[in-house]
């Protein structure tokens, strides 16, 4: 027995850890997974449902005026501020409390912080947690489906507005990878297949001055792009068109672009789209595939997770854990060669010319 092993704590044959320094990592990776995940969700949720963020976020402020806009009781309100500060979220100065700049940027004011803020999937994860995750062992006991508030996929305009309002929250580094990596010299139209409400267009427009983009998205997000678009004086460069891409054929263009679109899908589903892309393209044209890297073992992907979870639900659902390392073999099958691969901001950048 070595020095770091020490006597059972369990009866003999248990398979629990008997290493010491494997046991205290256990220990650090199962308070995350219990302590951690409660505190951090549950103390966000409290200040988002107080609106304690928006309050905050006007500058320093001492307990009793915070608890004055809040409707709190002061005491109760300063131990709430306490574990903020304990977590990163808020710093007392003087008897003032303020929001940390972690704090200002993910949970105040959206509209400002528009391409990375976390406050609509506040919202949504708390009413999700109310209505589904709550509940899932009922689910997967096959007592209760999911159902989430909003159709999807999204039928009116409404609906596409919180989902696309969603997508575009977490998108900075997504433009980035693509302005920095993908390889744009030269096209002058790209496909761009499900598009979201236009953001990753307008940024590559914005780099390319000669680019032209044809979003393909359901219809009823049609009308959110062309009013994204106008307000940024692209309604000339970017025509939004309402293209199923599953079933239909895509527009003609010298590029396809595939951002967060095929990452949860397996090969099959993902051969069938790049086909679409295969034959929307002349000889020398180019597909892009941008993806949230899913298949990392080390790093499970919490974001994708929570889509997942609602799968549990569905008695349908395209949702896998595909490994992106099987799309050059399947980029070459379909008819694509000159495959290279980026990684940067947990995405990986797949881009091949078709043949
Ligand atoms: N590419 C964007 C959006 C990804 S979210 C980004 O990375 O931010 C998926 C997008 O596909 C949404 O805009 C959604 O409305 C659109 N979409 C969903 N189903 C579709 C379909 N069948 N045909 C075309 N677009 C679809």
């Amino acid at each position: 027995m070595t020095s770091s092993q020490t006597q059972y704590r369990c009866f003999p044959n248990c398979r629990c850890m008997r290493d010491d320094e494997e046991l205290a990592r256990g220990v650090e990776r199962a308070y995350e997974m219990v302590f951690k995940g409660t505190v951090d969700f549950f103390v966000i949720k409290a200040a988002s449902d107080l609106g304690l963020f928006e309050a905050m976020a006007s500058g320093p402020q001492p307990v009793a005026a915070l608890a004055e806009a809040t409707g709190t009781v002061p005491a109760r309100l300063e131990r709430l501020l306490i574990t903020m500060e304990q977590v990163g979220l808020a710093r007392a100065l003087e008897g003032a409390w303020r929001l940390t700049p972690f704090a200002e940027q993910f949970f105040t004011a959206q509209d400002q912080h528009r391409n990375m803020t976390m406050v609509p999937f506040v919202s949504y994860m708390s009413d999700l947690i109310q209505s589904y995750y709550a509940n899932l062992a009922d689910v997967t006991r096959g007592k209760l489906d999911f159902t989430s508030q909003v159709p999807h996929p999204p039928r009116t305009r409404e609906d596409s507005a919180f989902y696309e309002n969603i997508h575009r929250s977490n998108i900075h580094f997504v433009q980035k990878f693509l302005r920095d990596k993908a390889r744009l010299e030269g096209v002058r139209h790209l496909i761009d297949v499900g598009g979201g409400i236009g953001d990753i267009a307008a940024s590559l427009c914005d780099k390319y001055p000669d680019l032209r983009v044809t979003l393909l998205n359901l219809p009823s997000a049609l009308d959110l792009v062309r009013e994204n678009m106008a307000a940024r004086g692209l309604s000339e460069r970017v025509t939004a068109v309402a293209v199923d891409m599953y079933r239909e054929a895509y527009p003609e263009g010298d590029a396809v672009l595939f951002a967060r679109i095929l990452y949860p899908m397996n090969r099959q589903f993902s051969t069938m789209l790049l086909k679409k892309a295969h034959d929307a393209l002349p000889r020398g044209g180019r597909v892009i595939i941008l993806d949230m890297i899913i298949s990392d073992p080390a790093r499970p992907n919490y974001d994708y997770l929570t889509h997942y979870l609602c799968s549990i639900g569905m008695n349908f659902s395209v949702l896998e854990f595909k490994d992106h390392a099987i799309y050059p073999e399947l980029l070459q099958e379909v008819g694509f060669g000159d495959v290279t691969c980026d990684e940067a901001y947990d995405h990986v950048l797949y881009q091949a010319v078709k043949q």
